[in-house]
């Protein structure tokens, strides 16, 4: 016996579990018996967990390997009707107010970002140039520290300091001294070739080549100095400048 349509009462349709009535499949995908993602229906009408936990729900089909929840259409609108108290008729209207309320508190938490990795950068420079340096575009070091995401996930930089600004800048003294006082170049090929007699030997390295590198560099020079050698020179230029005053006549 043919299964006629409870809403159209056209011959044809199947059972809808969610609204416990036969649909046809023009009804079934009519505005009033649309079915929507839980998810979906949390984001499109500002709604949360909470807002919803009323509704009935239902088992959708699975995507990529995950259970997905639906809900019906009708029921998240009346939710959202309770919740910001208007009439049906006013929802599209409330929905768009609501999107411009979103997007103007999305600008400005991107502006204080912004602001905020401003003041950080400028902090940043403030700092080494106290020890002559500038701040250096290819460092991942600053720029992970001006941005804030020194903590996230990196191979680059070590994870398990909290960098504060000193410790940043010092690091950069560090490779400054590293490359320009320390043959770094060379040696970060020496530890290359190293790493890769060390593979092909069958030994896997358990340090980077870029600490090797830094270990091979500070072998010759006994460690870090104390004093910055480009400071030092700096004072001695100074003072060299005052001898030629002195030993002038
Ligand atoms: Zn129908």
């Amino acid at each position: 016996m043919p299964n006629f349509c409870d809403n159209c009462h056209q011959k044809g349709g199947t059972n809808s579990i969610a609204f416990n009535m036969i649909l046809c499949s023009h009804c079934k995908y009519s505005e009033q018996y649309k079915m929507m993602y839980k998810t979906t229906a949390k984001t499109y009408y500002f709604l949360t967990e909470n807002d919803i936990q009323s509704i009935d729900t239902f088992d959708g089909p699975r995507i990529r390997q995950k259970t997905t929840t639906l809900v019906r259409k009708s029921d998240v609108k009346d939710i959202f009707c309770q919740k910001y108290q208007i009439s049906p008729s006013k929802i599209d209207e409330r929905l768009k107010e609501l999107s411009k309320l979103k997007n103007i508190r999305q600008e400005r938490a991107a502006e204080r970002k912004n602001m905020t990795i401003q003041k950080r950068k400028a902090e940043l420079i403030q700092a080494l140039a106290k020890y002559r340096l500038q701040l250096r575009n290819d460092s991942k070091l600053c720029q992970k520290y001006i941005d804030n995401t020194i903590n996230h996930q990196s191979r680059s930089v070590p994870l398990h300091r909290n960098w504060t600004l000193d410790q940043v800048v010092e690091r950069m003294c560090q490779m400054h001294f590293l490359y320009n006082y320390a043959n770094m170049d060379r040696c970060l090929e020496k530890a290359k070739s190293q790493q890769e007699e060390e593979l092909e030997a069958g030994y896997f390295p358990d340090i980077s080549i870029f600490e090797e590198a830094e270990m091979l560099a500070l072998e010759a020079t006994n460690g870090y100095p104390d004093n910055w050698p480009w400071l030092e020179n700096e004072v001695c230029r100074e003072s060299d400048a005052g001898c030629d005053e002195v030993y002038s006549d």
